[in-house]
């Protein structure tokens, strides 16, 4: 899964999602000081930092589940910072939680459920559904409960069911965590198919060698802030990054 395989079509000039120094704390306490960051469409950019560090609540604070203290959070070039999370959601941002959230209800309904929420022809949502449960391999697991399905089998539905909104922009919060590492490659490939149709993906982990491979950009989070971003190799250079969070990894 090499990157020079890849055929990058995104265009580079308006970003489909900015946030422009965000800020946030809880209960006084800082989590994120002033942080900048921005994907165009089609690119997959990767989020890394230690457990703690504020992946998560950059999400929160992008998707409408948080407030931010100040800063400022544009959709295709407009302002959301106020609006509610429906809104947003409406405006394309899509998030899979990094939690196992799918409903206790078959596959199938796991994503009609949502199609019905936001397609309104019958047959659109029929069609749809069809699709997603062919394209994410899901067909024959349609009637399963989502209860019983295994870890690579609920992240295939999860990020199924992500895209029924028509996304601009998907937000992934470490979907590669605890699964096997030839799960991880597969997944990695479904994340890899989201950039046809020139959607922006955000891919968070605490581990940096689990995205490494499918990303086009880093950003480094620790100690409340971004210490380093830009091309792979060039944050994997960052002395600043070695120093808070990869240790002495070695590329
Ligand atoms: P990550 O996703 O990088 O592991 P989180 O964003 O989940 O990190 O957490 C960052 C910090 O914010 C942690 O110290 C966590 O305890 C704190 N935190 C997260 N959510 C809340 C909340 N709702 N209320 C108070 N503190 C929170
Ligand atoms: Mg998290």
């Amino acid at each position: 899964m090499k990157k020079s395989f890849r055929i990058i079509k995104f265009k580079k000039n308006k970003p489909v999602l900015q946030i422009k120094s965000v800020s946030k704390s809880f209960d006084g306490r800082p989590v994120l000081k002033k942080i900048d960051m921005e994907v165009y469409p089609g690119e997959i950019v990767g989020l890394v930092g230690p457990n703690g560090s504020g992946k998560s609540t950059l999400y929160g604070t992008i998707i409408g589940q948080y407030k931010v203290d100040s800063g400022d959070i544009f959709i295709n070039q407009k302002k959301v910072t106020e609006l509610p999370i429906h809104k947003r959601a409406n405006m394309g941002i899509s998030y899979l939680s990094q939690y196992r959230n799918v409903f206790d209800i078959s596959v199938f309904e796991n994503l009609m459920g949502v199609a019905e929420l936001c397609i309104d022809q019958k047959q659109k949502r029929n069609e749809l559904v069809e699709k997603l449960l062919f394209e994410f391999n899901l067909n024959h697991l349609r009637t399963l409960k989502a209860s019983v399905l295994s870890g690579g089998e609920t992240r295939r539905l999860q990020i199924a069911r992500t895209l029924i909104t028509k996304p601009k922009v998907i937000l992934l919060d470490e979907p590669l965590a605890a699964l096997d590492p030839i799960i991880v490659q597969e997944i990695q490939n479904y994340i890899l198919k989201l950039q046809a149709q020139s959607t922006g993906v955000i891919i968070t982990d605490h581990n940096i060698n689990s995205v490494l491979p499918i990303v086009d950009r880093l950003y480094v989070i620790a100690s409340n802030s971004i210490i380093a971003s830009g091309k792979k190799d060039d944050v994997l250079r960052s002395d600043k990054a070695k120093k808070l969070y990869f240790g002495s990894f070695d590329n």
